[in-house]
């Protein structure tokens, strides 16, 4: 293992700035890394500017939030061109998503009690992407719960919002965006959350890989995930998914990954499209 190739910044929901991920993964050894946060990139030039001079290499990454079938769904996108206007616009779409996402989101827990404002979730967003562990955070320091994990558990997980209104554009959408901006798409995470018809139709709808090794999936899952990616001529990828300590899955950084083979394999699938 020497790639990590999910990795989120405080340019998402992460709580490290990108140049302080970047020496951390210096540390621990990693020769490839992807900065891969919530429908954006704006960390991944950072990033790349730290990692100069050092022993790790950055791949341009981003985790895009897309709709199938009325449920959001996380798609990994990889080496693209980080100046693509197809991509920047999708990026810039989701921003202003995520903004009407929060105002619903928090329109729905006022009707439960839950007195939060936007301005409160945008401050603890500061300029970056607002998401859910932002909310989370305000209802922490309101004392409606304990723990963010008291919040999601009560409030913010998918179970708990139950079917919301679609913000974001929908994945077949989102994948020829990465195509034509010369990247490769992945399907993050799909352990658990998806029935096998649901998975392939997710592989119809024309991505390159599945994201086999994460630290949600169990070694039966990802056995599971590989096959599939062998039956169906698909990439493999994988990461920790950190999002800094004290946030879920910071154990699994620089522990959980793929090696310089399947980063090659991205990088020219990647090229061919250019
Ligand atoms: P969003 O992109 O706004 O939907 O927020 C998704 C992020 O919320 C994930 O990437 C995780 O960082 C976090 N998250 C999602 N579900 C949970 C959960 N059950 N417990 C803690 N954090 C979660
Ligand atoms: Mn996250
Ligand atoms: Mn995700
Ligand atoms: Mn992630």
């Amino acid at each position: 293992m020497t790639a990590d190739l999910h990795i989120h910044s405080t340019a998402s929901d992460g709580l490290m700035s990108p140049a302080e991920v970047v020496t951390a993964a210096n540390s621990l050894h990693l020769e490839t890394i992807a900065l891969t946060d919530h429908d954006s990139i704006a960390g991944v030039l950072a990033a790349k500017k730290a990692a100069e001079g050092l022993d790790v290499t950055l791949i341009n990454g981003v985790e895009i939030t897309a709709c199938f079938e009325r449920r959001e769904i996380h798609l990994l996108a990889y080496a693209f061109n980080i100046k693509d206007e197809g991509l920047n616009a999708c990026l810039q779409d989701h921003k202003k998503a995520r903004i009407e996402r929060a105002k619903y989101i928090i329109d729905r827990l006022g009707k439960k009690g839950l007195h939060v404002t936007i301005d409160e979730v945008r401050a603890e967003a500061i300029s970056s992407n607002i998401c859910r562990p932002h909310i989370a955070a305000v209802l922490v320091e309101k004392g409606y719960v304990a723990t963010p994990r008291e919040a999601f558990i009560r409030f913010l997980s998918d179970e708990a919002l139950g079917e919301m209104q679609n913000f974001y554009r929908n994945l077949k959408d989102v994948i020829a965006v990465v195509k034509q901006a010369g990247g490769v798409a992945v399907i993050a995470h799909p352990g658990r959350l998806y029935s096998d018809m649901q998975l392939n139709k997710i592989i119809s709808a024309g991505i390159d890989g599945i994201e086999t090794v994460h630290p949600a999936h169990t070694y039966v899952i990802q056995q599971k995930l590989e096959q599939l990616a062998l039956k169906n001529d698909l990439l493999t990828t994988g990461g920790s998914d950190f999002h800094g300590r004290r946030r879920t899955y910071y154990r699994h950084f620089g522990m959980l990954g793929v090696n310089g083979e399947d980063v090659e394999k991205i990088n020219r699938l990647a090229s061919h499209r250019k």
